[in-house]
């Protein structure tokens, strides 16, 4: 059985056929896993119709009748083909195979009575089905709907089906939910794992294959019902497991260098920012690690909520670290941070530090020897702060810009980073990708989450506009005259997935065009592969004035704090995603000059934008709030993919889909603390079967 076989020892691995290869790479490793990959759809073949009788219906689906070959041969015009004419109750039927095997021939020869199985058509030239499925005639039908398995290269049905039943077969389905936690939900009580399983894998002919399909029929229900109880129960757990973990406490201080740094802003706090920092503070001063999400708009104003959540921890005696995903982000940080605070600094004899990878070795050492020492109150860099050689003599707090852009790993290693018996340093998060509510809840029930749903006062909308490639032309003047007026300007060039050397070509053609339209301009280039001296090189032009326009990949996606520039334009904006679009514009508009964002697109050849394209587009026109745009981002996309496979660990939910199922995710969500409660045995048993090996994941 290729269930347990894939579960040998490495030595074995090598032995695998392609086929248990493939099912390794669809994650299918135990009897339970095979046993909850559940068919796409469904095919009919429990029955024959007379083909007269289809002839008379002629409908879509596909359908089976038998008949008797009368007619055979290989034609050659307009190409090379097999074509078969098939006979019963007076009605006939063409054939038609482009690909053939000589095996074939011999199948169908004449006088042969075949089943056949395929789409029928009609027509002037009479019934006709392209590549049917030809079996011999007779024979028992099946009993049960032929399920249709997602699958990947090298898994034919067959054997993946075959592999199903056997899982099906082996694993533990051993109910795990007892009457009471299923109370509110009783008309999915007859459906426990074992019915619902059997059913969905081989369901009875007289099953509307409707509700099968929509995932309405309670066998459906009950799965996405147990699936949304796993992810809250293993939720619950780490919640809970936190509540035992110890973390520093750091309180407040009056006169310390949080006051000093409020009066040292050379602004007042929005609101919102004023109750998100109150929060934070809250969480601090407990012996609970803080698991805190700070979501906000571009804009919004997290960087000060950072500073001042990071004062607080240095008043109280402690280190805080600030990870961001890119040099750029993290050196504007440092610049913008040690101004604010190492004049407050200095006096009390601690520091400011800064990591990165590219860092002189020299000063390296010198870093590292202060945040060992504790003369480095903050230390502000990209994952070179993860590392191992970095020692941290006491970290209260760490803080992660854009979390989304890290590895569950990487927020493991952060918090790793405190070494003392038992206890974990505070953690903030923060990202300018909005999670809908319903998405939070359920993904990060482990998680507290701070919104700051106000722009600092004083910002001017953005303006949209999409423009057809063709008007290219257009668009260069505008940069001139925005130029004229002593602004700045960001033009974007997509990165193509596929391949990094192709983008780099195609922003340098971007960048000489644009150098050759603006002479006695500086252009400047900014992308990936530049080395760090001269990406920050050209990043201080630009920061400094003197660059009037640069020509970017998306390494300025996130976080880049230019407040002179007001025109952004995205090139092939058709091929960017929706929250990315979003970070893009966000980089304008950080000022008070009245700001654009162009959107630049081009057709693919001949033809239309694709619906998704035209959906992203027509979004980022109507609306520039964060929130509405994740929530359009959701459902263009599906909360899967939203997330990405990174953040969420792996597509955790297979098939409930948390819009849809509210009413299911709301009793998961009651059920799961009674079941921990009552039932402690019975949970850790839903939830390995659910969940498996991707438990370290849930708890990052
Ligand atoms: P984001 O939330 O996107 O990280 P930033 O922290 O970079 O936003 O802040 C954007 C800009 O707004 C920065 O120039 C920052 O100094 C400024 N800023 C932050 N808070 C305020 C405020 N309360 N009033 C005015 N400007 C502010
Ligand atoms: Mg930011």
């Amino acid at each position: 059985m290729p269930a347990t076989e894939a579960t040998a020892a490495p030595a074995a691995e090598r032995a695998l056929s392609a086929p248990q290869k493939a099912l390794r790479k669809l994650g299918l490793v135990r009897p339970i896993d095979l046993a909850l990959h559940l068919p796409l759809r469904y095919e009919d073949e429990t029955h024959l119709t007379p083909l007269a009788e289809a002839a008379r219906t002629l409908s879509d689906a596909p359908l089976q009748f038998e008949a008797t070959v009368v007619h055979h041969e290989v034609a050659y015009r307009p190409r090379r083909q097999l074509l078969v004419t098939v006979e019963d109750g007076g009605e006939r039927c063409l054939l038609r195979f482009f690909n053939f095997y000589p095996s074939q021939l011999k199948q169908m020869a004449v006088g042969t009575r075949l089943r056949v199985r395929g789409e029928l058509r009609g027509g002037f030239g009479g019934l006709a089905m392209m590549h049917p499925v030809v079996r011999a005639a007779g024979g028992a039908l099946p009993q049960a709907l032929t399920p249709i398995y997602p699958t990947v290269a090298g898994l034919p049905q067959p054997y993946l089906r075959k592999a199903v039943l056997g899982g099906l077969e082996q694993a533990d389905l051993s109910d795990t939910l007892p009457d009471e936690v299923l109370s509110e939900i009783g008309h999915l009580r007859p459906w426990d794992l074992r019915k619902a399983l059997s059913f969905l894998h081989q369901p009875t002919p007289d099953t509307a294959l409707a509700q099968l399909e929509d995932h309405s029929h309670p066998a459906w229900q009950r799965l996405k019902a147990e699936e949304l109880l796993a992810q809250q129960l293993s939720q619950l757990r780490a919640r809970r497991a936190r509540q035992h973990l110890r973390a520093p406490v750091l309180p407040a201080q009056r006169g310390g260098l949080h006051e000093a740094l409020l009066a040292a802003l050379p602004f007042q706090l929005t609101g919102a920012q004023r109750r998100v920092g109150e929060e934070i503070a809250h969480d601090l001063a407990r012996a609970q690690p803080m698991h805190r999400l700070l979501q906000g708009d571009v804009g919004s104003g997290k960087t000060a909520v950072a500073a001042l959540a990071a004062c607080i921890a240095i008043d109280a005696g402690w280190q805080c670290a600030l990870m961001a995903p890119t040099e750029i982000l993290a050196e504007q940080h440092f610049a913008k941070l040690a101004d604010w605070l190492a004049p407050l600094l200095a006096p009390r004899g601690r520091q400011v530090a800064w990591l990165t990878g590219g860092q002189k070795k020299k000063a390296r050492a010198d870093m590292l020897a202060a945040i060992e020492s504790g003369a480095a109150a903050l230390v502000i860099g990209t994952h070179a702060v993860i590392q191992q050689q970095v020692r941290f003599a006491r970290l209260g707090l760490a803080v992660i810009d854009e979390q989304h852009r890290f590895g569950v790993q990487q927020r493991l290693d952060l918090r790793n980073k405190l070494s003392e018996a038992e206890q974990e340093p505070h953690l903030l998060m923060m990202s300018a990708t909005p999670i809908p509510r319903t998405l939070a809840m359920s993904y990060y029930a482990d998680l507290d989450v701070s919104t700051l749903d106000e722009l600092p006062p004083g910002r001017t909308p953005v303006i949209t506009r999409l423009v057809a490639q063709a008007r290219r032309g257009e668009v260069i003047e505008r940069i001139r005259a925005q130029i004229a007026q002593g602004r700045q300007v960001y033009w974007v060039c997509p990165l193509i997935e596929e391949s990094e050397a192709l983008d780099l070509r195609h922003a340098s053609a971007t960048h000489a065009e644009l150098a050759a339209a603006l002479p006695g301009q500086a252009v400047g280039l900014l992308h990936s592969r530049l080395p760090p001296a001269d990406k920050q090189a050209v990043m201080q032009q630009f920061v400094s004035g003197a660059m009037p326009v640069l020509v970017s990949t998306t390494v300025i996606e996130v976080g880049v704090d230019v407040p002179n520039a007001s025109l952004m334009v995205i090139e092939h904006a058709e091929r960017f995603g929706l929250s990315q679009l979003h970070q893009l514009r966000g980089r304008v508009g950080r000022g008070a000059a009245a700001s654009a964002c162009v959107l630049l697109y081009a057709t693919p050849e001949g033809g239309r934008l694709g619906d998704s394209a035209r959906e992203r587009l027509k979004a980022m026109v109507e609306t520039s709030d964060g929130f509405e745009i994740a929530r359009r981002d959701l459902a263009i996309r599906g909360p899967g993919e939203f997330l990405g496979a990174r953040q969420s660990g792996d597509a955790l939910l297979r098939f409930a889909d948390l819009a849809e199922d509210a009413p299911l995710l709301a009793w998961a969500r009651r059920a799961a603390p009674r079941l921990l409660d009552h039932w402690p045995e019975r949970a850790a048993r839903h939830v390995d079967r659910w969940l498996g090996g991707r438990m370290d994941y849930l708890k990052a």
